[in-house]
């Protein structure tokens, strides 16, 4: 038997009036998970516990089945793993994004989901002006990048706010700030290196051309969840199954890394809509003839959930299933003769209204081999999920309800 899970990111959503209360999933045309649903068990499961941050790292660690108490770090290291780049015991990494503030007010998490190469250079002057012993700034992709803090003084004990989450506050009310007495340097450094940078990128002219564009300027770093290096189980120890991941992004990447899994960033995957599906989906085939299991997961969706841009996050579903998992069937169905077992969900909802992540339940399916499908259940969405006979699920009882060997 082979595994494959595609994780759409942020796909899960609530009625929407526009949409005579339906919800993007349920209103999106998708013949091929139809397909999938009609020959389905059903369920839902809860990725984002209570006492946890709603982020994407929590989410997959939840569906991958690590023991969040045990494993989590913050998201700065995942991603550092992600960017190929082991991190040292008195090394913290903070996830730094590029984010738009205007009238004092943080209007864009994404800096108009500044391009690579705007991004790029402006990450190179910052670093430039700001690296020392004890920062370094690393570039990632878009407005994701990375800011390491190198000595025995810094902690990733600071609270802070995710900017996908904070949109329309004024910015200097989630500056980060010390829970604790040991993480007032780090907390005070991380503001001084906001306001320095605020200083650094105003006239910067990759940020006059983009307002003379009309489009939303970088103009401050934003450092968040910072983390240490991180102590896991193999995906192999856990599950003993040999497994891959598929990603644009690294906090992806990093998890599956920190997994001792195989980790592939196709050629043109690049975290929004204008990625390459199909060589997503090529990849998890190519990857299959020598894994067991293969995990999916496509960003885009979570965007236009952000940008509650609803027709955009229509179109995201309705591509994935036309461009992504339609054809991974087909080429598998012409390349192996193995049983294949398939799961559908998200890894979290981004209600369009609400634009950042909740921590409802997600559904789930899981389509193909040795199955005894929920009968009156014929199409993937939030509300049959919740009438499937598999509710509730948490922990690793996901992973182990896909790769049981008996009729599930
Ligand atoms: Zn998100």
């Amino acid at each position: 038997m082979k595994y494959v899970t595609f994780l759409i990111d942020g796909m899960a959503d609530i009625s929407i009036p526009e949409l005579n209360n339906r919800t993007p999933l349920e209103y999106a045309y998708t013949p091929n998970m139809d397909k999938m649903a009609a020959n389905a068990v059903y369920g839902t499961f809860l990725t984002l516990p209570k006492g946890y941050s709603t982020s994407s790292d929590v989410a997959n660690m939840s569906i991958l089945g690590w023991d969040l108490a045990e494993c989590l770090t913050g998201r700065g290291a995942i991603e550092s793993y992600g960017a190929g780049i082991e991190l040292d015991d008195r090394t913290v990494a903070f996830r730094m994004n590029l984010i738009t503030v205007k009238d004092d007010v943080l209007i864009d998490y994404s800096a108009g989901h500044i391009s690579e190469d705007e991004a790029g250079e402006l990450i190179d002057f910052l670093k430039q002006e700001m690296d020392n012993d004890q920062i370094c700034i690393r570039k990632g992709v878009s407005y994701r990048n990375l800011l390491y803090l190198q000595g025995e003084e810094f902690t990733e004990d600071v609270d802070y706010e995710k900017p996908d989450s904070s949109h329309g506050q004024y910015w200097e009310d989630l500056l980060p700030c010390a829970n604790d007495p040991k993480g007032v340097k780090t907390a005070e450094l991380l503001v001084e290196l906001i306001y320095k940078s605020m200083e650094l990128l105003e006239k910067h002219p990759v940020n006059l051309k983009r307002i003379a564009e009309g489009k939303n300027p970088a103009n401050l770093i934003w450092p968040w969840s910072g983390g240490s290096r991180p102590k896991m189980p193999s995906f192999n120890d856990l599950y003993g199954k040999k497994g891959a991941v598929v990603s644009a992004v690294e906090v992806i990447l990093g998890l599956g890394r920190l997994g001792k899994m195989t980790v592939i960033k196709p050629e043109g995957a690049t975290g929004w809509i204008d990625t390459n599906y199909e060589n997503k989906a090529h990849a998890g085939i190519e990857l299959l003839k020598d894994h067991d299991f293969v995990y999916i997961h496509i960003e885009a969706v979570d965007e236009c959930g952000h940008l509650g841009d609803l027709k955009l996050k229509i179109q995201a579903i309705e591509d994935i299933d036309r461009r992504l998992i339609g054809p991974f069937i087909r080429e598998y169905a012409e390349k192996f003769s193995d049983d294949l077992r398939m799961m559908i969900l998200p890894d979290h909802p981004v209600p369009v209204s609400i634009r950042a992540h909740t921590r409802d339940k997600v559904p789930f399916i899981i389509s193909g081999s040795n199955l005894d499908p929920d009968p009156n259940l014929k199409a993937y969405n939030e509300k049959t999920a919740l009438q499937g006979k598999y509710a509730d699920l948490k922990g690793r009882e996901l992973m182990d309800l896909f790769f049981s060997e008996k009729t599930i």
